[in-house]
């Protein structure tokens, strides 16, 4: 396992691209594990499990929320997230920045790109994302996009897939008021490297660093 992760480190870091290790259902104990190893970027799910962890683990930890979130939960965490990478909506982005200013902070943020065939993901579609003015919010800061592809063995199904994202990132980047933007969230333990591939800046991986997730031992 140590070897392991060491070595997908360094596929990593070869490639440019940054690791989130999704803790979600895992213990302070197997995330300690990590941080042990030098691991401090995890992402979470779920705000009160991210709370409590938040609580007993050390204070150096960048703590990413990666699932959907819902606008009444933004100001448990709004002290201390590192990276909110579902923002799907501009009710979500006005309450993020309203509860940012009240720390006197500016929360980076990525937009959630509904890419895959399901209809069960979040994420908005072009015609959304062009409706955003990101300079109204002062107290967020659009690092860049995230997206899940289907679930799906089809590998040409997940790359295309990623690949619409990667177009949208670019066109993106071309509009002055999103030239900052540098992060490109993409890809989990089952398609991490075709999202590499096509230009994925920052992996989201969980059961291929802590095993199966257990849903049922709550
Ligand atoms: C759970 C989750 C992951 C990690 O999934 P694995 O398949 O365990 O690597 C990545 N991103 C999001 C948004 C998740 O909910």
């Amino acid at each position: 396992m140590m070897q392991e992760f060491s070595q997908l480190l360094s596929f990593l870091s070869e490639r440019n691209c940054s690791l989130v290790a999704v803790s979600k259902t895992k213990s302070a104990a197997d995330i300690l594990r990590l941080y042990e190893q030098g691991q401090r970027d995890f992402g979470e799910n779920y705000v009160q499990e991210l709370l409590q962890k938040q609580q007993e683990l050390p204070a150096d930890i960048r703590w990413h929320f990666i699932g959907h979130l819902q606008t009444n939960k933004v100001k448990q965490i709004a002290s201390f997230v590192h990276l909110i990478h579902g923002v799907d909506s501009e009710k979500l982005l006005t309450e993020i920045n309203k509860q940012a200013k009240k720390f006197d902070r500016r929360i980076d943020c990525l937009l959630q790109m509904h890419i895959a065939r399901e209809e069960t993901k979040f994420g908005m579609d072009r015609d959304e994302l062009s409706m955003i003015q990101p300079d109204k919010y002062e107290n967020v800061r659009i690092r860049g996009l995230m997206g899940m592809a289907s679930f799906s063995d089809d590998e040409n199904l997940v790359r295309n897939e990623f690949r619409y994202l990667r177009m949208i990132f670019d066109d993106l980047t071309r509009v002055p008021a999103y030239s900052n933007m540098d992060t490109l969230s993409m890809g989990m333990s089952a398609d991490f490297k075709i999202a590499i591939e096509e230009g994925s800046t920052m992996v989201r991986i969980g059961s291929l660093l802590f095993g199966k997730r257990d849903y049922s031992a709550n």
